[in-house]
């Protein structure tokens, strides 16, 4: 594992830092006290996106035919790190980004490619996953929703749950069984739904943070197109877990992590605890080392996993000890935080003396969800145990 980077990748470090310095968006309170879904929240994250695409900072590993630059996986992790420094908002497409996009690179027709990639990059087209059902979370291939192929189009019937961001995705790339007779992961077929499409109804769910983050979404002879399919008919599963592996890697970001870590030392040092500084605390001190330490230990592994990508190695099962350590990392450095900010903790967004606009009960809440969703930390110490330690199957 080489930790430096080359002369070349330095001087582009730089390039980024002062393209950053230029292009961040305004710190725009009135916007940030509205929940992360209100359209104009939605417009400017897409803005957002659009811009640094045209900058070439997105997805520059992509081949260029497709709207990315074929750029090393190096530069990608130089920005990553640059807009966590920077603390830049992230991609509203992240799910087209990092989940669909590398699958369909892998999976999909050289006419999907063209048709969905450049407009997943250019935040033209904002996308959602519909995999969970009410019966099928852990156990994700018991789901029922019925795909019937009639001609050159499938009818969907059925109901997706906990679908993020549907109430304003254009797209959903959705698990629908075909075969509903073949064992249950043999009778799945991985679909791309366009969300205007007649017979579908979006219900947003509010979660504990107060928003409505994601939804159910039902589907009443729905007419998708067989050119839609991704992959094999009834081969759907396979498509799935490659699509898993990347949401994986996407939850358990170690950016995202670091940006948090900076976040809780500012509040640190910003609290009073006993007349000082509250980092100057012994107790809290301690308690920040700690977190400290995982996150570089985290950093290290994301390094290792960095050397896999530049060898060309598939993430294996280091994507999940990322979303395992990385998810439960943060929602702890949240507790720390809501420990620090004593009775102003439960303040929310918009009320008087609320401290960072509330984010810290709100990422404490919305860290939490992330524990769960893209497969819950029992299931990751299954498979880490099963696939990466060789232990027996859990009962
Ligand atoms: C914030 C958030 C966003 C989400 N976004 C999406 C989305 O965009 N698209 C989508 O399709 N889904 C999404 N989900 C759904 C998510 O993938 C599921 O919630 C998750 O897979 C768990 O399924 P479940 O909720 O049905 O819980 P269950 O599967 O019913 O699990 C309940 C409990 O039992 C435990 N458990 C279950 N099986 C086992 C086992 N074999 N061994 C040990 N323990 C077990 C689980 O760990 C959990 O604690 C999201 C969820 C959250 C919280």
């Amino acid at each position: 594992m080489n930790l430096t980077y080359s002369k070349e990748d330095e001087e582009f470090r730089k390039e980024v830092r002062s393209w950053l310095k230029k292009n961040l968006p305004k710190k725009d309170k009135t916007l940030s006290d509205l929940p992360p879904h209100d359209p104009e929240r939605v417009k400017r994250a897409k803005e957002w996106q659009r811009k640094l695409y045209e900058a070439g900072y997105v997805a520059m590993g992509w081949p260029k035919e497709y709207g990315g630059q074929g750029a090393s996986v190096v530069r990608q992790t130089i920005v990553n790190e640059e807009m966590v420094l920077a603390r830049a908002p992230g991609l509203i497409g992240a799910m087209g980004i990092q989940m669909l996009g590398p699958t369909l690179i892998q999976f999909g027709t050289e006419e999907q490619k063209r048709r969905y990639l450049p407009k997943i990059l250019t935040a033209e087209e904002i996308w959602c996953q519909g995999y969970s059902e009410p019966g099928a979370g852990s156990d994700l291939a018991s789901l029922r929703t019925r795909a019937e192929l009639v001609g050159d189009e499938f009818i969907v019937n059925g109901q997706k749950v906990w679908t993020s961001n549907a109430q304003f995705a254009d797209w959903m790339f959705c698990l629908v069984r075909t075969d509903p007779d073949a064992p249950k992961h043999r009778g799945i077929s991985y679909l791309l739904i366009d969300m205007k499409t007649p017979g579908i109804t979006v219900r947003p769910l509010i979660q504990m943070t107060g928003d409505a983050g994601f939804n159910e979404v039902f589907f009443e002879d729905v007419r998708v197109p067989r050119a839609n399919l991704v992959g094999e008919l009834n081969q759907g599963w396979l498509v799935a877990n490659n699509t898993l592996f990347h949401e994986r890697n996407l939850l358990g970001s170690t950016t995202r992590t670091q940006l948090m870590m900076q976040n809780l030392l500012r509040l640190a040092r910003s609290r009073q605890r006993y007349g000082k500084p509250a980092s100057e605390d012994p107790v809290i001190r301690q308690k920040l080392a700690d977190l400290l330490i995982r996150v570089e230990a985290m950093k290290y592994h994301s390094y290792r996993q960095l050397t896999d990508a530049i060898a060309g190695r598939p993430p294996g099962i280091a994507a999940m000890v990322n979303k395992l350590v990385g998810t439960e990392l943060n929602h702890d450095i949240c507790s720390l935080a809501l420990e620090l900010l004593g009775s102003y903790a439960p303040l929310n967004r918009g009320t008087p003396h609320v401290v960072d606009h509330g984010n810290w009960a709100y990422e404490f809440m919305f860290t939490l969800g992330l524990i769960i969703g893209g497969g819950t930390s029992q299931i990751q110490k299954n498979i880490i145990s099963e696939r990466g330690l060789g232990m027996p199957k859990s009962a």
